[in-house]
C-alpha cells in the first residue's frame, strides 16, 4: 500500500509539471512586418516585435484576455 505522504508528493509534482507546461505553452509571436504588434503605429526593427515594453506588456495583457475567453 502507498505511504499517503508519497502519494501527496507526486501530486504536488503533477501540479508542478502542469505550470511548467503552461510556462512553456506562451504563443509565438508573428513574424515582424516592421510595424508595433501593439498596431500603436511604431515602426520597428524587423527583428523586434514591440517598439517599447509597454507595448509589449499590452500585447500580452491582449492575448492572456484573448485566450481566457477562447478568442484564441
Ligand atoms: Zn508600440
Amino acid at each position: 500500500m502507498p505511504d499517503p505522504a508519497d502519494l501527496a508528493e507526486g501530486f504536488g509534482q503533477l501540479v508542478l509539471d502542469c505550470a511548467l507546461t503552461q510556462l512553456r505553452a506562451v504563443p509565438k509571436l508573428p513574424a515582424s512586418n516592421g510595424n508595433c504588434l501593439n498596431a500603436c503605429g511604431e515602426k520597428i526593427a524587423y527583428d523586434q516585435h514591440f517598439c517599447c515594453s509597454e507595448c509589449r506588456d499590452d500585447f500580452e495583457r491582449i492575448q492572456a484576455a484573448k485566450r481566457r475567453n477562447g478568442v484564441l
